[in-house]
């Protein structure tokens, strides 16, 4: 990691900003500095990967990309709770909701974009220890599951990002993640699944740079080490860094990001989702 003064910082933004010109005076400071920091604040380097973010966007229609909000009423392509711009919710098979969406999800172990931690941002929990990875593998596309990735990365931006900035009163632009390993065996360790894991995220490394606060990886099974070893080879150093693999001692590690009441209590908090079916994070494993 880089470590630069404020005034360098500030510095370099400037720089970025005339060397993009005109027609990037919408973005704000906070969206250029994750591309600095993405690309170690090396100003030509951030400039290249802004540029082709906003080509790949334009290419892919993807700020076209619809997102539910309160006001459309559209679907939520995975569950959500507690946040104020969107009621709680759960996936439900409806109108607006592909039938690749709903495919996806049935082999996945159940997810959800769950309240927020000490320094306001979004958790999302998901429950990797249920994936059926083969059949994900076997019955998706990769171009499914990364379409299905990036409207999931639209609507976290675009509505949940934006509601977790009002209410904490600063620009929030990270997620905090928490990924339950609880059922993990080793028929997930499936080289064609993991590498879906791999195209997602190369595109989050490249078009959704600096988007991560923290990582959790608990209940993690000894075999994990080796699966570890291969994701480590995907990731940048930064995202390597913000990422911390517990076993299952790791209730005191996620209380110290996230309040009690803000956490599930399969995980250790007090959370229940009493009023939501399927509770904080519905799930086919349990
Ligand atoms: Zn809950």
């Amino acid at each position: 990691m880089v470590n630069l003064s404020v005034a360098e910082q500030e510095n370099r933004i400037q720089q970025l900003r005339e060397q993009l010109g005109n027609q990037w005076t919408h973005l704000d400071d906070e969206y250029l500095v994750q591309f600095l920091i993405a690309r170690s604040w090396n100003v030509d380097e951030a400039k290249t990967q802004l540029e082709n973010t906003f080509k790949w966007r334009a290419e892919n229609g993807v700020d076209h990309h619809p997102v539910a909000t309160t006001e459309n009423q559209l679907p939520v392509l995975y569950s959500v709770r507690g946040f104020s711009s969107i009621p709680d919710s759960n996936l439900e098979a409806s109108a607006g909701v592909s039938e690749a969406v709903l495919r996806i999800n049935q082999y996945m172990g159940g997810s959800c974009l769950h309240k927020t931690d000490i320094d306001g941002c979004p958790i999302y929990i998901e429950r990797l220890g249920y994936h059926a990875a083969k059949d994900i593998a076997k019955k998706t596309t990769i171009e499914e599951v990364q379409n299905y990735h990036i409207g999931c990365n639209e609507f976290l931006h675009r509505v949940i990002m934006k509601d977790c900035s009002l209410t904490s009163k600063k620009r929030i632009n990270r997620e905090t993640v928490i990924f339950d390993c609880a059922g993990m065996g080793w028929h997930q360790f499936h080289m064609p699944a993991l590498q879906y894991i791999r195209a997602i995220s190369d595109t989050d490394q490249k078009y959704y740079p600096e988007t991560l606060n923290k990582l959790f990886i608990v209940n993690a099974p000894s075999a994990f080490v080796y699966v570890w070893k291969i994701f480590k080879g995907w990731l940048d150093p930064g995202t390597i860094e913000k990422i911390q693999i517990c076993g299952s001692d790791y209730q005191t590690v996620l209380l110290k990001q996230i309040p009690a009441e803000n956490l599930p209590d399969f995980l250790g908090g007090q959370c229940k989702c009493e009023h939501m079916a399927g509770g904080c994070v519905p799930s086919q494993g349990k």
